[in-house]
């Protein structure tokens, strides 16, 4: 069981990011504590994003 991989999830879909897909992620740009995932899909879609944790909703 130590072998299992815990992949993020993509913070617009909630979908799990496989390793070697093209996602990006970085902090939130209103209060910096959460990371935000956007897979490949929603980048190209430029789905909205919510923070869990402030509520902000970016592009
Ligand atoms: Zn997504
Ligand atoms: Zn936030």
């Amino acid at each position: 069981m130590s072998d299992q991989i815990i992949l993020p999830t993509c913070t617009s879909c909630h979908r799990p990011i496989t390793p070697h897909e093209p996602a990006v992620s970085f902090p939130c740009p209103n209060c910096g504590k959460v990371r935000i995932w956007r897979c490949r899909v929603c980048r190209e879609l430029a789905r909205e994003y919510t923070c869990p944790s402030c509520g902000f909703v970016g592009p």
